[in-house]
Parts: structure tokens; sequence; C-alpha cells
């Protein structure tokens, strides 16, 4: 429970292209670092392996929708036909406690999470060029062709505000990569403290 003279934490925002590895690297710092994660809400099926409340909070359009009168989201969004959005429950309930939070969502939430708050870390995850992602989103297997290609298109968009990311990372090789958000935050984390 947090008292009155505790300092709120951050929100440390990661995005990257579609098929980049980000979900991986969110994964490992939660699982190897001990971050806290928020779970987003989603109105896209389960892909193979998911689960729900887990990956995400999978929803069907109309509580979704009725979830964003109801003022539940920091930010939601429309990616590829889907609606994306941030909980605002667990996330203010970890800030209050002066805990730190991830949120793994696209550019344009994150920076529409930037405006509300100003301390928010923004990280962008990229990748060595676009064939290795193409390759990287096919191999996943878990998209049709229709879909890689409207996931590339949007990360053509994406790339042009990549320049607002506090830091750009390249998931070259994936451990190196943890490692480097990693050292980003704890870095940020006492630049924060310290003022
Ligand atoms: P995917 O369908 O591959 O899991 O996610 C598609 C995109 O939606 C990714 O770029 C992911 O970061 C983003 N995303 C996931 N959750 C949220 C969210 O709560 N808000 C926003 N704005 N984007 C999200």
């Amino acid at each position: 429970m947090a008292d009155k003279n505790t300092k709120r934490g951050s929100l440390i925002v990661i995005s990257g292209f579609s098929g980049v590895g980000k979900g991986t690297v969110v994964k490992r710092l939660v699982s190897d670092f001990g971050y806290n994660l928020s779970v987003s809400a989603t109105t896209r099926s389960p892909r193979e392996g998911e689960v729900d409340g887990r990956e995400y909070y999978f929803m069907d359009r109309k509580d979704f929708e009725n979830l964003i009168d109801y003022g539940g989201f920091i930010e939601w969004t429309q990616y590829v036909e889907n609606y994306y959005g941030t909980p605002k429950k667990y996330v203010e309930e970890k800030l209050a406690d002066g805990k730190d939070v991830i949120l793994e969502i696209e550019v344009m939430g994150a920076l529409n999470v930037k405006k509300q708050f100003p301390d928010a870390l923004l990280i962008f995850i990229s990748a060595p060029s676009i064939s290795e992602l193409k390759s990287r989103l096919a191999g996943r297997g878990t998209e049709s062709e229709e879909t890689i290609i409207k996931r590339l298109r949007k990360a053509t968009e994406e790339a042009e505000d990549m320049d607002k990311y506090d830091y750009i990372i390249v998931n070259d090789d994936l451990d190196e990569c943890i490692h480097t958000v990693d050292s980003v935050i704890r870095s940020y984390g006492c630049r924060r403290d310290n003022q």
C-alpha cells in the first residue's frame, strides 16, 4: 500500500515493428529482470498458445467499446482492423505504489501516453532491415499473407515516428537487445531518482 511519500513509478513504453521480436524482449524483461508488464486488451483472435489474461485480455468489439465509454483505458487504438488498449486500473495502481510499468504498445498509443505522462521513457525496437522483418513475420506463421502486407505497410508508417522515441534499439542479437533495453531502463531510473 502506498503512503503519501511514495514516489510515483514511471511508464516504460516499448514499441517496435510487427514481427521484430518485441514480445519476446518484453517477456524476458519480465521473467529475467522482474519488470511489471501491463496486459493489454484486444479484439483480435488469440494466436496459438496465447492465453487470455496473460498475453492479452481477449474481448469482443462490444465489450471493448463499452470499456472505452466507461473510461477504462489509458489509451486505445485501432491497429490493422482490431482494437488494442491499455487498461487503466493496473497501471494506476502500480504507479501509485511507486512501481514502474512496461507497456508494449504501438506508436500512436505511445505518443498518446507521452502526452499524459511526460516522464514516460519511450523505447523503439527496430529490425536490422525490412527484408529481415519480412522473413521474421512470414517465419512466425501466425498471419495470413494479406495481414503480413498490412503489418509491413504499418511498419513503414511507424518508421516515420521513430525519431520521437528516446531510444531506438536494433534487435539483431536477442540477448544483447534485452540487456541493452534493461540497461537503458536502469540508467533512466537512476537519472529520475537523482532528480
Ligand atoms: P499483435 O497483434 O502483434 O499482438 O499487436 C499488434 C500491435 O498492437 C503491436 O504493435 C503491439 O505493440 C500493439 N499493441 C498491443 N497492445 C496495445 C495497446 O494496449 N495499445 C496500443 N496502442 N497498442 C497495442
